[in-house]
């Protein structure tokens, strides 16, 4: 029987690995994507450098307002917005060109959207 060197099998966590940060208050290593601190319980500002177009679900503004300027006559943005049933009745109705005209008058509210409004009104469809 050899005996394994693992005395302190805890020491490694003292390292700070590539998936860690210091926490802002209490500068103990916590994961990078932890929000709230795990040690002291303090919410992480969110790193300025990591400002995204785009939604936690990987929605796009500007793919939306696109394809609500190009096919917003058949809904395409509606689909893509994860609202199928507004899609349908666009699709019902784009003999009319009026989904087309409201397409085009949303992918202009949805390209001049702030990001942070955009993921708010659609970030977690
Ligand atoms: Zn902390």
């Amino acid at each position: 029987m050899t005996n394994n060197p693992t005395e302190f099998p805890n020491m490694s966590d003292n390292a700070k690995g590539p998936e860690d940060k210091f926490c802002s208050e209490c500068s103990g290593i916590i994961r990078a994507k932890a929000e709230i601190c795990p040690l002291c319980g303090v919410r992480q500002a969110p790193t300025p450098g990591s400002r995204t177009a785009s939604a936690p679900n990987g929605k796009s503004k500007i793919a939306a307002g696109l394809f609500a300027l190009l096919l917003g006559d058949f809904g395409a943005h509606k689909f893509y917005l994860g609202k199928p049933g507004l899609g349908v009745l666009y699709l019902i109705f784009f003999w009319t060109w009026i989904p087309g005209l409201i397409g085009l008058i949303e992918g202009i509210i949805l390209i001049s959207m702030g990001d942070e409004e955009f993921i708010q009104k659609y970030g977690d469809v």
